[in-house]
């Protein structure tokens, strides 16, 4: 069933309250370098990503840096990442078109980020609301358990569950709503064994399958 107007205004104002300005565990240096990041955390977790670039991003911060690396330069520093060698040509594709098409910069617009090589609409979405601060939510599996499971957006897919947020997301909580949701679904709504108990939610929640205290 899904949840109720003032039960996801209380679900989000619990969220906010226990962590009110959430950040994204990606590491990062300025904007080209989350773009990289969040293009390489496709199918991998945030730490894995942020082992792999600590040192890639002491020297390679533009994408300059990036062409003078290589290819072959690249996939050195992250080949620890699942499916490196197509996340390094699509790295290197986006920063000849950064500086072919863009003067070097990462385009603050939707259309322009999805058209780089590599980026769909969940890394533009990220990059669109980290980078330059839009009401933007990503949908990815902690998000898309997390809404279906608790009925605060149900969808059949992940664009479904996008558009439904965007809908019910009180607008004081769009900014943020993403990063809440993510780290909500990482360390407390988790995939296999989702901690209720712990749960700040959890009256609020609709899953009919909640786990109980040992
Ligand atoms: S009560 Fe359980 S299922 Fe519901 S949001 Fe909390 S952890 Fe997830």
């Amino acid at each position: 069933m899904p949840m109720k107007k003032p039960d996801i205004e209380e679900f989000f104002r619990r969220l906010a309250a226990a962590l009110p300005e959430p950040k994204t565990e990606l590491e990062y240096r300025n904007v080209y370098t989350l773009l990289v990041a969040v293009v390489l955390s496709a199918q991998a977790t945030d730490t894995g990503v942020n082992k792999a670039t600590k040192e890639l991003f002491k020297t390679v911060d533009t994408p300059q840096k990036m062409l003078k690396l290589g290819e072959a330069g690249l996939t050195k520093h992250i080949k620890t990442i699942g499916l490196y060698r197509n996340k390094a040509k699509n790295v290197i594709a986006l920063s000849r078109m950064l500086i072919e098409e863009h003067g070097g910069e990462v385009p603050h617009d939707r259309d322009a980020l999805q058209a780089l090589p590599g980026v769909g609409r969940k890394t533009a979405n990220v990059v669109l609301n980290v980078a330059f601060g839009e009401p933007t939510i990503a949908v990815d599996t902690h998000i898309f358990r997390v809404s279906n499971r608790t009925g605060l957006a149900p969808g059949k897919d992940v664009v479904a569950v996008e558009q439904k947020l965007e809908k019910v997301v009180p607008a004081a909580y769009r900014l943020h709503a993403h990063h809440w949701l993510i780290l909500h679904g990482r360390y407390v709504c988790k995939a296999r064994k989702p901690d209720c108990p712990a749960c700040p939610v959890s009256d609020l929640c609709q899953f009919k399958a909640k786990t109980v205290p040992a």
